[in-house]
């Protein structure tokens, strides 16, 4: 069984001034979660690994970095999910968090829950001694100067539809050597969005879903849109339906769009190894690893190969 992860940066019309950025980002993180894999971890620890980096890395909407809220503050989402025993976690409006993937973790493993939110994750991470981050440390100069710009939600989502949206969230999936399916997403929503506000990122089945039954997938678009469809659910279910990865992706995106108007992205990977990464915005930053082979994009169709050294 050959193991295989990829991740994804967020699908939206990501300027030319950021690309090298996110693509850069998007390799080092696949790299990452991959050496993870290939040292025979579970493909849970790859794909929290893979995502800490994107949340720790300031060019993604996660972690350090994240969007603001209508108050310009941040307020973080994340998911975790494995395929195995479909045991699930999840944070949603969680603060002062510096890696929102793995407190949805810790709820995974150490609580009767699958989802905490605000006060309450927060009040969870302080009794199991996680760190919290001044909200300051976690605001970039470019974040904040894009929020006093556009400082009207349905202006950033609705005026450029379909192409515009600051999105940016990263997200991983993997099937490691064992076969076993895993997928995580994390993000700090969209710019000017309500306090509050949660988007699809948290919840199962719509910015992720792991069942080692089908595949792996976490989804990155316009979170409303994302929702009223479950879109990683749908995925899976034309998986289970026979359909490719790609496919699967394809049909689920196009129907998002045509049924809700709403564009985004999703990653895939399947127990047998089959993997895509699909979206219907502008852009989406992603890179996968597998047989020690790197394949990175970030513009529709672009599939740029690239040997890695095998150590
Ligand atoms: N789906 C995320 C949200 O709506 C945003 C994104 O993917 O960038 O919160």
């Amino acid at each position: 069984m050959s193991a295989v992860l990829v991740v994804h940066g967020g699908a939206w019309a990501i300027p030319d001034k950021l690309a090298k950025a996110s693509v850069d980002g998007v390799k080092g993180a696949a790299c990452e979660g991959f050496s993870v894999l290939k040292e025979g971890g579970s493909a849970l620890d790859a794909v929290e690994a893979a995502v800490r980096s994107m949340e720790d890395n300031a060019v993604f909407n996660a972690g350090h970095g994240a969007a603001l809220n209508t108050d310009g503050e941040v307020e973080l989402d994340a998911i975790i999910m494995d395929g195995r025993t479909l045991d699930c976690g999840a944070v949603s409006s969680v603060q002062n968090i510096a890696n929102p993937v793995s407190l949805a973790r810790a709820v995974m493993e150490k609580t009767c829950h699958v989802m905490l939110m605000g006060r309450g994750a927060n009040l969870f991470a302080e009794s199991i001694g996680v760190a919290t981050v001044p909200t300051d440390s976690m605001v970039t100069e470019y974040e904040r100067k894009e929020w006093e710009k556009q400082k009207n939600y349905i202006t950033g989502v609705m005026e450029d539809f379909n192409s515009q949206w600051a999105h940016d969230t990263v997200g991983a999936v993997a099937v490691d050597c064992a076969g076993n399916v895993a997928c995580a997403t994390s993000t700090g929503g969209i710019r000017n969005k309500m306090v509050g506000r949660v988007g699809d990122s948290p919840v199962i089945g719509s910015g992720g879903y792991a069942d080692n039954c089908s595949g792996a997938v976490s989804c990155t678009g316009h979170g409303e849109s994302i929702l009223k469809v479950t879109l990683a659910r749908l995925i899976l279910s034309y998986i289970e339906q026979g359909k490719s990865a790609a496919d699967a992706s394809q049909l689920s995106l196009e129907y998002m769009g045509s049924r809700v108007q709403g564009a985004g992205g999703a990653i895939v990977v399947t127990p047998p190894g089959q993997w895509a990464a699909t979206f219907t915005t502008e852009r989406m930053a992603w890179a996968a690893v597998e047989n020690d082979i790197l394949w990175y994009g970030l513009d529709p169709n672009e599939r740029v190969k690239e040997q890695l050294s095998r150590q």
